[in-house]
């Protein structure tokens, strides 16, 4: 069918060129997110008539492209965000890659750039991943985010579908998200700007759905709220806050039983690997323990209502940046509902469960599925 082929790549066809100016480390302590990036760089071509060229890794480097390309045009660009974490052994392990290369496919196919076949990807991606481990630091909360990045390269300003692309694969040395412990953030419920709709592409990495939220997060930041949270429709339902899914948890009214809620994919919904494992561990190890773990719609009013019963236990955000982002309140019209953390207290049990769960399988200090050591 049109635009969902999964095409061929062969990973032994893989060449590698390594750089003459090894890059000197930072002290890990001054590593920012994204600022800084390991010696080399993952490509492929792809053509519509020749399909995927073989994958090269090469020293980082920059584009060189025709100003007409189509992708500075009509924004044909997807893209991914993964992390490789050394484990104690020193062995470099991906966290559900496959995740991410379906995740990619979906994006890659909306925009009618070419697919690819998604083991082979990893296979490479693990091999590139490997070459930088020089770049990640020893310790737990270090890794190495990876971000692969797929193009539309063909020189026209037709409107069409791209004849070429280019998929890359950059790394850049990361530290603890939270150096000095968790910091709870404060959100503004956002409802004149609207992230993304029904029938729309809320649930695909595209570039284009990044940059127009940056105004809104600046009009945020200016009132002093770290991050928007993007209500959607009359009911004001909660979906996503900043570049995160949003989990709540609450105690239901009529029951007194915990419930741990965060939005259904409906289209308008990044499906976040996070989101996904947190679902997966809460029905797991949460659900024994006397939760419900339910995927439904949450309206605003329903959040406020329960902080003002003393229902609500908490909110947090859920990414592969942080993993968790506990919330300590959020603006909404004109209210500040206080999200169940104490003074003085920056995340609430459940977040912090959830962050040790997921960190001890990323480092392979338990063993499991999501884990994959290359
Ligand atoms: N929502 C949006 C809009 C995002 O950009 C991200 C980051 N990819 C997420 C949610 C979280 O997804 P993941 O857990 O896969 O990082």
């Amino acid at each position: 069918s049109v635009g969902t082929k999964i095409q061929g790549i062969d990973p032994s066809k893989l060449t590698i060129e390594k750089t003459t100016t090894p890059k000197s480390l930072l002290p890990p302590e001054e590593l920012i997110f994204g600022r800084n990036f390991t010696d080399h760089m993952l490509s492929l071509e792809w053509t519509a008539s020749q399909g995927w060229l073989p994958a090269r890794i090469t020293p980082y480097q920059n584009l060189s492209l025709d100003p007409a390309t189509c992708v500075f045009h009509y924004a044909f660009e997807c893209f991914e965000g993964m992390k490789a974490y050394k484990d104690k052994k020193g062995n470099i392990r991906l966290f559900r890659p496959d995740k991410n290369m379906e995740r990619m496919n979906k994006s890659s196919a909306r925009i009618a750039l070419p697919t690819f076949d998604p083991d082979a990807m990893i296979d490479l991606i693990s091999t590139f991943a490997k070459l930088e481990k020089r770049f990640i630091p020893d310790a737990r909360g270090y890794s190495l985010y990876l971000r692969p990045t797929m193009i539309g390269t063909q020189r026209t300003l037709g409107v069409g579908p791209s004849a070429s692309a280019l998929l890359y694969v950059i790394a850049s040395p990361v530290g603890p998200y939270y150096p000095t412990g968790f910091k709870a953030i404060s959100l503004e419920a956002t409802d004149y700007a609207v992230r993304a709709w029904p029938g729309g592409v809320g649930d695909k990495k595209l570039g284009a759905n990044y940059a127009p939220c940056i105004l809104p997060q600046m009009q945020a930041a200016s009132r002093g709220f770290n991050q928007n949270l993007w209500l959607f429709g009359e009911e004001e339902f909660i979906t996503e806050v900043g570049t995160m899914n949003l989990f709540v948890a609450i105690r239901n009214k009529e029951t007194g039983k915990p419930e741990l809620l965060t939005a259904p994919l409906d289209g308008t919904i990044l499906e976040g690997v996070t989101r996904d494992s947190v679902l997966g561990l809460a029905r797991e190890r949460l659900v024994p323990q006397g939760w419900n773990v339910i995927e439904r719609y949450v309206r605003m009013q329903e959040i406020a209502d329960a902080a003002e019963e003393g229902r609500l236990m908490e909110v947090f955000g859920a990414g592969t940046a942080a993993i968790v982002a506990p919330v300590r309140k959020i603006s909404w019209k004109g209210r500040l509902v206080e999200c169940g953390l104490a003074d003085h207290v920056e995340a609430g049990p459940i977040a912090l469960q959830m962050k040790d769960w997921m960190e001890t399988i990323q480092y392979g200090e338990e063993d499991h599925p999501w884990s994959y050591s290359v």
